[in-house]
Formats: C-alpha cells, sequence, structure tokens
C-alpha cells in the first residue's frame, strides 16, 4: 500500500511538471534549466562570438603552423592541414614542418625547399622561426611558379652569354688574325669578317633589348591601330633585305581594319614574321602577307614558299635562342629571337601566333589579334 501512494505521487509529480512545461511554454527554460542570467543566454554555445583570430589564420594562402617550447604542434591553420591536396604530398610537407620545428626549437630561423613531381612539379618552402616566448612558427608556401620564373630567367641568363660568347670569340680570332696581316688584300677579307660580327652582335643586343622591352616593359600601349599602316611600315623595316634576297613582298586582304594595341610592338611583330619569311625563302622569290577578318579576331598572315620547317621542331620555334639550322640562321644573321618576339607581342595583346609548315614546300605564321572596339574604320 504505501508503494502504492509512492507511485501515484511520483506520477502525480511527473504529470504536473510535464503539464507546466506544455502549457507555460515562456518559463521553459525556467521550469526544465536552473535560472541563467542574460549574459550567459549570450554566451551559450549555440551562439559563441567569432573567434577572428582563427579566422584571420584560416583565411591566409600560406600554411600556419606553431609548436610550443617543446615542439609539440599545438595550432595548424586551414591551409596546414592540407597544403597541397594531395595525401602524399601532405605526408610530405608535414615530415618538413616536423623537421623545421625540431631544427629551430632551440636556435635560429631555418627553412627547406620540398618537390613535389607528382602529378605535376610543385614547389614548397617550409620556414621556420623560434617564437619570442619560446616555441617555432612555420610557414608552409607554395613558391611553384616563383620557382619557374627564377629557373626560367637563370636559363635566359646562361643562353644569352652562351650566344654573345660566340661572336665575340670570332672577332678576337679575327683580330688576332688581322694583326699578323700583311697581305691587303687578306686584311679587307678579315676586317669584313669583323664587320659582319659586329653587325650581328649588335643585332642580338637589339633583339634582347626589344624583347626585354617587350617581356618586362609593364603597360601595354591600347590605341587603335590601323593594320594596313602596320604592315607597311614593317614592310619598310625589312626593305633592305628583302632588296637584297629580291624577294617580293605582296600585300592582300582587307584594308580598312584596326585593333587596339600598342602600335610599336604590333609593326615589331609583323616585321620580325616578314624578316623571317624573306631570310628563309629563295631569292627571287614572292612572301605575301594579308589580314582578314574572323568573327571576333583579326587574322595577318605571312606566307613564304621557302625551305619550311620539320614537324619535330614546330613546337620549339617560338622559344628564344631556338633555330632549327644554327649554321644557316647564322648565315642569315638570326638571333633566335625573332618568334620569341612575335609570340610575346601576340599574348599581351590577348592573341596567340600559329604555324603551318612543310618541309621544303613553305610556311605560313597567323598572328591573331582580338578587334577590341576598333575593327573598322
Ligand atoms: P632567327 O633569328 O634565327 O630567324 P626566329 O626566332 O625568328 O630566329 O626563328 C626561329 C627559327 O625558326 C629560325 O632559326 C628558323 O629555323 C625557323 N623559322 C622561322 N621562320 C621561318 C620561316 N618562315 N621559314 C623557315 N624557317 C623559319
Amino acid at each position: 500500500m504505501p508503494f502504492i501512494l509512492v507511485a501515484v505521487g511520483v506520477l502525480i509529480g511527473v504529470a504536473l511538471t510535464v503539464a507546466a512545461y506544455r502549457w507555460l511554454p515562456a518559463s521553459r527554460s525556467g521550469v526544465l534549466r536552473p535560472a541563467v542570467s542574460v549574459n550567459a543566454v549570450e554566451d551559450l554555445p549555440s551562439n559563441p562570438a567569432p573567434d577572428y583570430g582563427r579566422l584571420a589564420l584560416d583565411g591566409l594562402r600560406d600554411g600556419v603552423v606553431l609548436a610550443d617550447r617543446a615542439g609539440q604542434i599545438q595550432i595548424r591553420n586551414a591551409r596546414a592541414e592540407s597544403p597541397t591536396g594531395t595525401h602524399h604530398g601532405d605526408a610530405l610537407i608535414n615530415a618538413s614542418v616536423q623537421r623545421r620545428v625540431t631544427q629551430t626549437v632551440n636556435g635560429e630561423a631555418t627553412h627547406e625547399s620540398v618537390e613535389l613531381l607528382d602529378p605535376a612539379r610543385r614547389v614548397f618552402r617550409t620556414s621556420a622561426s623560434p617564437l619570442p616566448g619560446g616555441g617555432v612558427i612555420v610557414t608552409i608556401s607554395d613558391v611553384t611558379e616563383q620557382a619557374r620564373l627564377d629557373a626560367v630567367r637563370t636559363d635566359f641568363v646562361a643562353n644569352i652569354s652562351h650566344e654573345l660568347k660566340t661572336p665575340v670569340g670570332a672577332m678576337s680570332v679575327l683580330a688576332e688574325a688581322l694583326a699578323d696581316e700583311d697581305d691587303p688584300e687578306t686584311s679587307r677579307r678579315l676586317s669584313g669578317k669583323v664587320l659582319r660580327e659586329t653587325t650581328r652582335l649588335s643585332e642580338m643586343i637589339d633583339d634582347l633589348l626589344e624583347l626585354s622591352r617587350i617581356e618586362l616593359g609593364g603597360e601595354v600601349r591600347a590605341e587603335p591601330v590601323v593594320i594596313c599602316d602596320v604592315i607597311s611600315q614593317a614592310i619598310d623595316r625589312i626593305g633592305l633585305v628583302a632588296e637584297r634576297r629580291h624577294v617580293r613582298v605582296h600585300v592582300g586582304g582587307e584594308t580598312d581594319l584596326k585593333v587596339t594595341g600598342d602600335p610599336r610592338q604590333l609593326v615589331s611583330a609583323v616585321a620580325n614574321l616578314l624578316d623571317n619569311a624573306v631570310k628563309y625563302s629563295g631569292e627571287g622569290s614572292t612572301v605575301d602577307i594579308t589580314a582578314n577578318r574572323l568573327d571576333t579576331h583579326i587574322a595577318i598572315e605571312v606566307a613564304d614558299d621557302g625551305i619550311g620547317i620539320g614537324p619535330q621542331h614546330l613546337e620549339r620555334i617560338f622559344e628564344r635562342f631556338y633555330r632549327v639550322d644554327r649554321a644557316r640562321s647564322r648565315q642569315t644573321g638570326g638571333t633566335g629571337l625573332g618568334l620569341a618576339i612575335v609570340r610575346h607581342v601576340a599574348v599581351n595583346h590577348g592573341g596567340d601566333v600559329s604555324v603551318r609548315s612543310e618541309e621544303g614546300a613553305g610556311s605560313t605564321f597567323t598572328l591573331r589579334l582580338p578587334i577590341g572596339d576598333h575593327s573598322h574604320g
């Protein structure tokens, strides 16, 4: 009997609690939770104040890892969780971070480069510095682009030195021979050769300056340019070479085309294409240059029926200093920079340059330029 009374009492208690909970919704928290202050409600975990420090760390493009004075990693920002996006790459970077922490925890700042080759070449740099109060901060940076530019620069300097050494070496040999020469006829022949080498050297320096101006010159001018004017100025530039080789330049296509661009760069690009067409075709032949509008672009085509280019070289001829036949290029006064200039001008203008060629049957180079605002006069 007392058990039944206790059970009924418990049931009534439960029923009253449930009723109070249902009918007094405004006081729910009061019924079910201990009384809380207004401030405490704002501090509830469902509505936390933003952790600005963490947000700032996670917003960084570089990975950041903090280790305590015992070398234990305490914080990693979001980027440091997966710096490479691949399991294998992340493992290599983490190992590098651990090495940086171990080496730096008691001493000097250290850094290390980590090269990943799969699926593509990527270079990361982990840099560690000791923290003033003990511990280490390590940053993880993706330096792939920087490493690529450094490699291009080193390559360029090595190439230039090599290219300049050839004519300078030839000149010193010729000068020595000249000094010992008594025969006026041989002296005349040798000085002619010295002159050829100096011309070659100065052409190469001109091309190098032109290329570096186009590559690094910053702003590309954006003004209306009449394509006909570009073509006639380019023809003027190569006039002497064409005359010497008895090559006729025939102009065709539309005459009222305009693009938005840098007139000096465009003349340089077209002159380089014409110069090649003249240099690499037979004496007395004809080179055709035509300009036409194709939808959103203007295409300037330079066609010759000269020696042509084998398929194995087509991919590489736009690289600096690449020449199909070094000996021939030397004879014709080539610097190996002309097509690199053309490609840069095309890219600077949002266009491109392409080539169709067959060995022994001639080449056609096409420079495509977006029309911009000034397609017609
Ligand atoms: P280069 O000063 O040697 O002419 P370029 O950069 O202008 O240098 O051209 C690179 C190479 O591409 C040339 O050495 C030549 O072998 C080849 N080439 C370029 N244009 C033509 C062409 N119209 N016909 C045949 N070969 C060409």
